[in-house]
């Protein structure tokens, strides 16, 4: 039997028409779709009623044997001649894991493709109205972990690279570490009235927004009681917002006067 083929499918960041008319093509002609926790569901209602759908979800910090038997399901339904969408959220590449997915394919011989997605990052900020860049007032963005410290209390990150070198600054993964992070921040050199903008679940209908600055928006954000999945976006663009904000949030931040 012919080999079939595996498509590394960024699904966006939650709304569902943010995924590439590709991305959706592929969906809608998978044998077997594998997606994550992240990825909005409606987005399942494309694909084909015979076609296989696997829950992969990956609760946060439970993550160790799932990736593995994620691996075994695409070598696995890729060697049955299946074509198989590997569904995750936002882009495939950025903390997905999907560079991983992508060499146990190649080592496998699987042919395989990569679609891009709309990263949370930079989705959720455009919908909380910030742009990441902005001309002056930030020249250069970066996309960080925020799931930084180890067991042993170390982590990796060069925390003063990141608090003199980038105009903005994207955290994923993060909110269980605001305090610290924004404490680092500081300690290297942030100053501590940098503005911070919370975005939890970007782009749906539950998304909410709490802004502040490096100084207090640890104990804003506990008061909203925000939790994943959430953006933490540290830099001067948050206070764009103030004129720009056009999506209408949860918590009714905006009043409809139509
Ligand atoms: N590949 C994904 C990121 C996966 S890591 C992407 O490119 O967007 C998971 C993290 O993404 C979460 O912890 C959270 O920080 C962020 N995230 C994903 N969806 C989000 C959403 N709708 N709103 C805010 N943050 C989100």
């Amino acid at each position: 039997m012919s080999k079939g083929k595996v498509y590394l499918v960024g699904a966006g960041p939650g709304d569902p028409k943010l995924m590439t008319v590709y991305g959706l093509e592929c969906i809608q002609k998978a044998d077997v779709i594998i997606y994550d926790r992240l990825v909005n569901q409606d987005l399942l209602q494309y694909a084909k009623n015979e076609a296989q759908l696997i829950y992969a979800g990956k609760e946060p910090g439970k993550h160790d044997n799932i990736q593995e038997q994620i691996h075994q399901w695409l070598v696995e339904k890729a060697l049955q001649g299946k074509m198989v969408v590997r569904l995750k959220g936002g882009d495939p590449f950025v903390f997905g894991r999907g560079g991983e997915e992508a060499e146990v394919l190649v080592k496998h011989g699987i042919p395989f493709e990569v679609i891009p997605g709309i990263t949370a990052g930079i989705a959720a900020a455009a919908y909380a109205g910030i742009p990441v860049t902005y001309r002056h007032l930030a020249t250069s963005f970066t996309i960080v972990t925020g799931h930084v410290r180890s067991k042993h209390g170390a982590d990796s990150l060069n925390w003063r690279a990141l608090a003199d070198g980038s105009d903005t600054i994207a955290f994923y993964m993060g909110i269980g570490n605001l305090p610290y992070i924004c404490q680092q921040l500081i300690q290297h050199g942030k100053d501590p009235e940098t503005k911070v903008a919370i975005i939890e679940w970007g782009t749906t209908m539950r998304q909410r927004t709490v802004v502040g600055t490096l100084q207090n928006i640890a104990e804003k954000a506990e008061g909203a009681g925000i939790s994943h999945p959430a953006i933490i976006l540290v830099g001067e663009v948050v206070k764009l917002r103030e004129t720009i904000q056009w999506f209408p949030e949860l918590e009714g931040e905006i009043v409809d006067t139509k």
